[in-house]
């Protein structure tokens, strides 16, 4: 339903890498035009509504801020080379800086850089959203080559005024009456893994997602993080009340190791589900319990909504040591880390997909599944680890209908599902009852509604 074909992963390759490309270089913020042209570009990749939300507006306890846009940004020595140039790397600026023209000395301007002498090659990524300041982020390399003496000067043309707060939305309609959220935030600058990885993989997921008839309904966003899933709650209020779950995509094509942060309620569905997948594809990952701080599930798991979410990341955010740096760049991730990522994220979503809820049609006793064409017509061999000459096939395969066979383990299957099904325990509680995964799972109990044994109701 949901895997990806052999041809499909060569296309997903080609798209993630000339998008990575495309993204990487575009300044980012909380608003502005970076948003607006990243949005636009991924709707190369699939369709989505952008939407805005005008600066001033009050989100809770948050005021939507003046839409902040930048063209330049340097430090410039006495002979005029640039010491620090914002067109070389967008991160040089502190994100939200004030527009600024002065002649400074070392002393004053050191005030407003910002370095990691631990990692001396390093840019950092450093904000000042809601403190209106300016500042430059540089390597602390450059910083000891900066001639002290001397005075330089400082520009940074940027605007601050009343604008937009620009984000992304689809929704997926499904039959189920469940809804789950798909989020992701499009604030960070020239960061990779944090986040363009995300970004992309939200609308790889989102373009799959949009090809096939749903079960459940979907609610993908793309917003800024924080203000932004602030402002969509607001905005959303009684429909995000009833969302079920759902996952913030972030952090996914490491090198390093899959993680998973878990939902607040650490044993909801979608993280039996997410453990089950990884065990499934028998991936190793690195479980990580629910924490406060991280990204938008804060405020989607707040008291009043309560959305469980959980994150599944490749290297993730806070873990490796490039995060919120100039070394998070193209070189750290890869496409095909992505859509390892996203194999995983697909194998979740198809799990929740085939997680209906039966009702027994014959819920007083063990069902007649021969009568039915579902059981070998002789019986005895059962359990027998022999040749089965009565279905003119081997011991471990039964006859159904000409050329189709039912291994022994299906019939098992079959038997435990007659078992479990009572009309409130889903497919996924089953599987996790008796080991067998939930693709299988799911196309026995379509043979059993065929048969007129079960029905789904959810
Ligand atoms: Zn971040």
């Amino acid at each position: 339903m949901l895997e990806l074909e052999k041809n499909e992963y060569a296309q997903l390759m080609k798209d993630a890498d000339l998008f990575f490309k495309k993204l990487f270089p575009i300044c980012r913020s909380i608003t502005g035009n970076g948003v607006r042209k990243t949005l636009s570009i991924l709707q190369e990749i699939v369709g989505f509504d952008i939407k805005e939300i005008p600066s001033g507006t009050e989100c809770y306890d948050w005021i939507i801020p003046d839409e902040w846009n930048i063209k330049d940004a340097y430090i410039k020595d006495p002979s005029g080379n640039r010491v620090v140039d914002f067109q070389r790397n967008n991160l040089h600026v502190v994100n939200y800086s004030s527009p600024l023209d002065k002649i400074l000395s070392f002393k004053e301007l050191q005030k407003h850089l910002y370095t990691l002498p631990d990692m001396p090659e390093a840019i950092p990524y450093r904000t000042s959203y809601y403190n209106k300041d300016w500042g430059f982020c540089l390597s602390q390399k450059q910083l000891d080559s900066m001639n002290k003496e001397i005075k330089y000067h400082v520009k940074i043309e940027s605007t601050l005024k009343p604008g937009n707060l620009t984000y992304g939305e689809s929704y997926i309609k499904g039959t189920s009456g469940k809804e789950y959220l798909i989020s992701s935030y499009c604030c960070h600058p020239s960061l990779a893994n944090d986040n363009l990885s995300g970004i992309t993989l939200w609308a790889f997921l989102l373009k799959k997602l949009s090809k096939i008839k749903t079960f459940h309904s979907y609610r993908f966003i793309l917003v800024p993080e924080t203000i932004g899933a602030i402002a969509y709650l607001k905005s959303n209020e009684p429909l995000m009340k009833t969302v079920n779950g759902g996952f913030v995509i972030t952090s996914v094509a490491g090198p390093g190791e899959f993680g998973y942060k878990s939902s607040f309620i650490k044993n909801h569905l979608i993280d039996r589900v997410v453990r089950k997948t990884f065990q499934e594809l028998d991936e190793y990952y690195i479980e990580y319990p629910f924490h406060v701080t991280g990204s938008d599930e804060t405020s989607y798991s707040s008291p009043f909504f309560r959305i469980p979410v959980g994150t599944i990341c490749k290297d993730k955010y806070f873990e490796y040591p490039y995060y919120h740096t100039s070394l998070d760049n193209l070189e750290f991730i890869s496409a095909k880390n992505l859509i390892k990522t996203l194999r995983i994220y697909l194998h979740a979503i198809e799990m929740l997909e085939r997680n209906i809820t039966f009702a027994s049609m014959m819920p007083y006793c063990e069902a007649m599944l021969g009568k039915r064409g579902l059981y070998p017509k002789v019986g005895g061999h059962y359990k027998q680890n022999k040749p089965c000459e009565d279905a003119g096939i081997n011991g471990h395969g039964y006859e159904i209908k000409p050329g189709v066979l039912i291994p022994e383990k299906e019939i098992d299957a079959m038997l435990w599902l007659m078992f479990y099904i009572d009309g409130k325990t889903s497919l996924f509680d089953i599987s996790q009852k008796i080991d067998i995964p939930m693709k299988q799972l799911y196309e026995i109990s379509q043979k059993l509604v065929q048969a007129g044994l079960i029905k789904p109701i959810t």
